[in-house]
């Protein structure tokens, strides 16, 4: 069926290393030539319908017009300048409408290239913080099992333990607390009996608000963010959301930490930022942690600044971005996909072997009690026509919140039929 292989693939692909890939085993990757709305044109001119949005990046779906004119544009005014000692318009009016956007005390905003680096970042901030006031020994975080922060040395320490690798890696990953949830008075309980023993240690709590994403894609309610504020206003904590997944309309709200009604001290963001088409990622800080650093001290400084930090081209499209959040019915639009994807994911409840299907805004999910062979799964969604791309024991959507019906549609129907041929019927 799969034609020729373009040249430039035969030539590269001996030569190139790709993520989360047993190079060895795993069969060779799709070669794309184009991508459109919700489309993804293969080199050998089969279309996929996307499921997925490239990582949830393509909120607004493939080569939009407006993002695309204000790359463009921004291509021949000012593709980049270092952020030491200049700025720009795109970095500074992008910093001013995240703001806006925000709940007040997030008012400062710290730009990076990627999602890790921007969660390195707030525990950067979060441990100087401290320091900065004179409190020492306020170095490690509390983060919670299922949890993923990125996969830079770091973040893999504060990621849920085996999704981080830490026995692999034991004795080169700093040393964190990583606990359950507070979904239940029983688990605050320990939650609080846990802090009670270490806030001392502690500079912050870390937790990605409503859904935990890479780590498995588990639901929690705002009630566990409202425990986690309480926690961490009792025992003097800073409290960081890591809304890289969940953040610009995945949830069905701009950012979950709107269902919540709680303000965290620090919010990471990436992914959604530049509607997919760029590398950008933000930390946005409290007026509250900005003051600490604010000091006739130089030494108080933040000392970061990612070479390509505030990056013209990823602001102009972030830019680009936002305005197609406040001129087009995003959120709305994201609520409609989670009724679709109800309907559509709902019937798989009652196949065997089918563990949970669950729904959160745009956010899709049937949970499998395993999945024997993941390769075979995967070649079968390719062959329907779809790019869906299940992992662990999980098979999930999350397309671009602009996806039409009728995609939407195909996309629940080929799961259900995969998932029965496949045996789980
Ligand atoms: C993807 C993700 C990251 C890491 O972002 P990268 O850009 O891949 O470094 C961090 N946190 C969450 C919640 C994510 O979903």
């Amino acid at each position: 069926m799969a034609a020729e292989k373009p040249e430039w693939f035969e030539r590269g692909f001996a030569h190139i290393w790709l993520p989360y890939t047993q190079m060895k085993t795993t069969p060779p990757p799709l070669a794309v030539a184009r991508t459109q709305g919700t489309r993804i044109i293969l080199a050998d001119g089969r279309e996929l319908v996307d499921g997925i949005a490239s990582w949830w990046t393509a909120c607004h779906g493939y080569n939009h017009p407006h993002i695309r004119e204000a790359v463009q544009r921004q291509l021949e005014r000012l593709p980049h300048v270092m952020l030491g000692g200049l700025v720009h318009e795109q970095a500074l009016s992008l910093a001013a409408r995240l703001c806006a956007l925000l709940p007040e005390p997030l008012s400062r905003v710290f730009f990076s290239d990627s999602g890790s680096v921007a969660v390195e970042v707030a525990m950067k901030m979060a441990t100087q913080h401290w320091l900065n006031q004179g409190v020492r020994g306020r170095t490690k975080f509390l983060a919670f099992k299922g949890g993923y922060h990125g996969d830079t040395i770091a973040t893999m320490a504060v990621c849920d333990p085996e999704e981080g690798m830490h026995a692999l890696f034991a004795g080169m990953l700093p040393e964190h607390h990583v606990i359950d949830l507070p979904r239940d008075e029983e688990s605050d309980t320990s939650l609080n009996r846990f802090l009670e023993r270490h806030a001392g240690e502690i500079a912050g709590i870390l937790v990605e608000p409503l859904v935990q994403g890479a780590g498995g894609m588990l639901f929690h309610d705002e009630h566990v963010l409202k425990r986690l504020r309480r926690a961490a206003d009792k025992y003097d904590l800073l409290l960081i959301f890591d809304e890289i997944f969940t953040g610009f309309g995945r949830t069905a709200q701009m950012f979950a930490l709107e269902a919540a009604q709680v303000t965290p001290d620090i919010i990471t963001l990436g992914k959604g930022l530049t509607g997919g088409t760029l590398p950008l990622a933000a930390t946005i800080a409290s007026q509250k942690i900005f003051e600490a650093f604010w000091s006739d001290d130089s030494a108080a400084a933040l000392m970061h600044g990612p070479t390509f930090m505030g990056n013209a081209l990823g602001c102009a499209a972030a830019n680009a971005s936002l305005d197609l959040f406040e001129r087009e019915p995003r959120l709305l639009q994201a609520a409609e996909i989670g009724k679709a994807m109800t309907k559509g994911l709902g019937p798989c409840l009652g196949y065997k072997g089918v563990k949970d299907v669950r729904v959160r805004g745009a956010i899709g999910v049937v949970e499998l009690d395993r999945i024997a062979n993941l390769n075979e799964l995967k070649r079968r969604f390719v062959e329907a026509g779809v790019w869906v791309r299940p992992f662990r024991n999980t098979v999930y959507l999350t397309p671009a919140l602009t996806i039409g019906e009728e995609d939407l549609t195909t996309l629940t129907r080929v799961i259900r039929e995969v998932l029965e041929e496949s045996g789980y019927g």
